[in-house]
């Protein structure tokens, strides 16, 4: 096969080659090209179609595109540091800042959709000198003397001293090189809907930053708030759950959420309207594999994986993005301190996620299974650690265990920290005490009650982004 080489004009060096315009790939595509470096970023993705509402934008690959996101103070931060001048055009675009919810003067995160952050995102990236845009699908990192020599897409060759694997929990391309990813069904499935309020109407109740939070007796359901009067309502599932997996059916969503007060209040026709079809999502998992093949060396030296690409999180408590963009800043610090010794920054970055970043997926997995065990109607065990999930809803009980809990909440202290309440914890739920309910149906009550809406089509889209109508 013959291929044409990119940048191959004398004098212009591709230093680094970026696998994945997401989140991860773009944040970095832009604190790099900051720091000197040239960048090429290479996505399959077109990127927003112009002049439609981003909910137009199909984002094939990426399942999640149009589920919800809460965006921690960990990506706020890290923009107003890095790049505020792209903090600013989205909170123009209308992404709208959280504050500390006991009134102090603390911005918690900020209300948006993923599809309107990545537009902007996208959009600095695309305007920052030293990126360069290849719209392609990576095919295989191209190795010369042993290292990474650059990315090949097609019949495309970028030539790059530095490969850096952003492509996503989706991402295929850099696993056989690794050594097998520690991989742990969440078991659990989303069913989202993106409304919009009526003109002049205003939010509904609201009990958290990201909006309303429903702890529901055998389900999760959501209302985040987002950018320009948009909001998403969520309803998070036991993944085998057949009955409340008709949800996807837009007839049953609205049937099920009029079952929710608090959601129901959102939705009311008088207030807002749809915006989205419901969107099934796709299977949800906690994933984390690192740098190294199985024997320990660098599969390829000169080639990093970052992002969802080395952990994914359950979402429901809305870490990727930050535990991405953390990652994205101390690679490029890492890069930074080791030039033209990319194992150098491979290793300490390695390090680093183990310490800093597997932690997260770490509680997600014994929270995730304990809740499964429990949403099938297994009691609280008293006989081994609390799972996370279990501690932060002993805070309404026990206030004092903020000071504990407040900071694993805004993922300022790592989960471990949370075993220093563990004994206290215990002996709240040793008396009995157990958390307030919801206001809502239980799982089986909300089931009984969505059996009785029949359904013609699925209004749905295919898993992948894309819209479409099917038969139910
Ligand atoms: C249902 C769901 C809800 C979520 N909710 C939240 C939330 O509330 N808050 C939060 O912080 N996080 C949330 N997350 C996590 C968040 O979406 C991810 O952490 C984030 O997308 C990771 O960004 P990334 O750039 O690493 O990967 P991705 O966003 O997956 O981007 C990867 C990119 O790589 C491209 N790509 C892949 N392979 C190739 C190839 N071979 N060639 C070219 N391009 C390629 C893809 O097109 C894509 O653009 C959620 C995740 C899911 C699944």
């Amino acid at each position: 096969m013959s291929l044409s080489v990119l940048n191959s004009s004398p004098g212009v060096v591709v230093r680094a080659a970026i696998i994945g315009a997401g989140p991860t790939g773009l944040y970095l595509s832009i604190v790099l090209a900051r720091r000197g470096h040239s960048v090429v970023l290479i996505d399959r993705d077109p990127g927003p179609p112009a002049g439609v509402p981003v909910t137009g934008w199909a984002r094939k690959g990426v399942m999640q595109f149009h589920h919800p996101h809460g965006f921690r103070q960990q990506v706020l931060e890290s923009m107003r540091e890095d790049m505020p001048e792209v903090w600013d055009a989205l909170y123009r675009a209308g992404a709208e800042a959280v504050m500390r919810p006991d009134g102090a003067d603390i911005v918690v995160g900020f209300n948006c959709r993923r599809s309107m952050f990545e537009k902007v995102l996208r959009e600095a990236a695309v305007a920052e000198p030293g990126v360069e845009f290849v719209l392609a699908h990576a095919d295989e990192v191209v190795t010369a003397a042993g290292r990474a020599a650059g990315v090949r897409a097609g019949s495309l060759l970028v030539p790059a001293g530095l490969v850096i694997d952003a492509s996503g929990r989706a991402g295929q391309l850099g696993r056989g090189l690794r050594a097998p990813a520690e991989n742990h069904d969440c078991g659990l499935a989303y069913v989202s809907r993106q409304y919009e309020l009526l003109p002049g109407a205003e939010d509904g109740p609201v009990n958290s930053p990201v909006g309303m939070v429903l702890t529901c007796e055998g389900y999760l359901a959501i209302v985040f708030k987002q950018d320009n009067r948009t909001f998403s309502v969520l309803v998070a599932r036991s993944a085998g759950d057949r009955a409340l997996a008709r949800m996807r059916h837009p007839e049953v969503f609205e049937a099920g959420l009029r079952a929710i007060p608090a959601l129901a209040a959102w939705t009311d026709p008088a207030r807002s309207r749809p915006v989205t079809p419901a969107l099934p999502g796709g299977r949800l998992y906690n994933r984390y594999q690192g740098q190294f093949a199985e024997d320990g060396s660098v599969p390829i030296p000169g080639l990093i994986f970052a992002g969802d690409a080395v952990c994914t999180t359950n979402p429901t408590a809305g870490r990727g993005v930050s535990t991405s963009l953390l990652q994205a800043r101390e690679l490029a610090r890492l890069i930074g301190e080791h030039p033209g010794d990319p194992e150098s920054a491979t290793g300490e970055f390695a390090a680093w996620c183990d310490a800093w970043i597997k932690p997260w997926f770490a509680d997600h997995v014994y929270w995730d299974d304990d809740l499964a065990r429990r949403w099938a109607g297994g009691e609280i065990d008293l006989t081994r650690p609390l799972p996370s999930d279990l501690v932060v809803a002993a805070t309404e009980a026990d206030p004092s265990l903020f000071r504990v809990v407040g900071p694993y909440l805004q993922m300022k202290a790592l989960p471990g920290t949370l075993a220093a309440v563990q004994p206290q914890v215990r002996d709240l739920y040793a008396s009995g005490w157990r958390p307030t309910p919801a206001d809502a149906p239980s799982r089986d009550e909300l089931a009984a009650l969505l059996a009785a809406h029949g359904t013609a089509h699925d209004t749905a889209h295919d898993g992948d982004g894309h819209f479409v109508d099917s038969p139910a």
